[in-house]
């Protein structure tokens, strides 16, 4: 089996990168059984409202522990989930565990919301707005301080059923949100008549944004066409100090990135909240 060391210092397995396809078929069973093996975590990633630099709202990503190739990230199977019927049940167990998380850090006093990431496949799923009333119900956590993400690609490969869906979500009082934005060749029509709260910018353009070339024009106009629609603006992939000023000068309203935390399990976020609210606010930008 191949092996990357990720970012964090763990082995991470590629099954995508294996070119054996009985090394792909064995982890496309292993899958069906990941959920009710409870072999899902988890990690939440810290968003910074960038008008105050305080924490509004988390991430949730999804991580596989298992039981012979340790951690496997989304990427490596996310795409596998359609095959071994796991998107579904997926979906489901994220959204009860991100709501049950937020609603557990509201509870210690700390205002912060969570969103979670969606497949399209999901948005044909009967079941999941249901799902998704129950789980706020359950845990308590306000409609509002839940966000339901979907990739712009996603988003234009049915842009009808994304249209019901998220007028649906927005009924319920959940915000939605185009993710990975500028990377999915969307119409200005398309997303004008969307029932849409936010925009996230690629982080391929913020990551671009401090070098020469194009990227910081792109990110401005991207903030203010968000702001035109009535959209508010999250940048993702912040990794440079010096683009929280600068994202700030433009008006983008939100920010995340490995620059203020990268994404933790659900206890070793706690702890980082304690932290922040003890000295309030220590993000790496003041002190670089
Ligand atoms: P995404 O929703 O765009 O999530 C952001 C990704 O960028 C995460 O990767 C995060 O760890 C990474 N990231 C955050 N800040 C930085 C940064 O400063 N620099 C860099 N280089 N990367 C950063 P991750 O966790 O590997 O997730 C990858 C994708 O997998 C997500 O992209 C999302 O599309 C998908 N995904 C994650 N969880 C779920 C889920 O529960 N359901 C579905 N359907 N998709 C999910
Ligand atoms: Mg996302
Ligand atoms: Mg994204
Ligand atoms: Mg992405």
């Amino acid at each position: 089996y191949m092996a990357k060391r990720s970012g964090t210092g763990t082995a991470t397995y590629r099954p995508e990168a294996d070119s054996s396809s009985v090394a792909r078929l064995t982890l496309i069973g292993d899958l069906r059984d990941a959920v009710p093996a409870g072999q899902l975590v988890l990690h939440y990633q810290p968003v910074i409202d960038l008008h105050s630099l305080t924490l509004v709202s988390t991430e949730a990503l999804v991580r596989w522990q298992h039981p012979e190739h340790g951690l496997i990230m989304p990427d490596e199977f996310i795409s596998l989930a359609a095959l071994s019927g796991a998107t579904r049940p997926m979906a489901h167990w994220v959204l009860r565990e991100a709501t049950r998380a937020a609603a557990e850090w509201q509870a210690d006093g700390h205002a912060v919301g969570v969103a979670v990431n969606l497949s399209v496949r999901n948005l044909f799923d009967r079941d999941l707005l249901g799902v998704a009333e129950a789980a706020l119900e359950a845990s308590g956590l306000p409609p509002g301080d839940l966000v339901v993400e979907l990739t712009e690609s996603e988003l234009m490969e049915d842009p009808s059923v994304a249209l019901s869906q998220f007028e649906a979500f927005q009924a319920l009082g959940v915000r939605t949100s185009v993710d990975d934005f500028g990377t999915g060749y969307s119409s200005l029509t398309y997303l004008r008549d969307l029932p849409l709260s936010e925009l996230k910018v690629d982080r391929t353009f913020v990551g671009a944004m401090h070098q020469r070339g194009g990227a910081f024009t792109i990110v401005r106009s991207m903030i203010d066409m968000g702001h035109n629609l009535g959209l508010e603006v999250v940048a993702e992939g912040v990794e440079h100090a010096d683009d929280v000023p600068t994202l700030a000068r433009l008006g983008c309203d939100r920010a995340q990135g490995f620059h203020f935390a990268r994404p933790m399990p659900h206890d070793r976020l706690r702890t980082w909240m304690d932290e922040v609210r003890e000295s309030g606010i220590t993000l790496p930008s003041r002190s670089a």
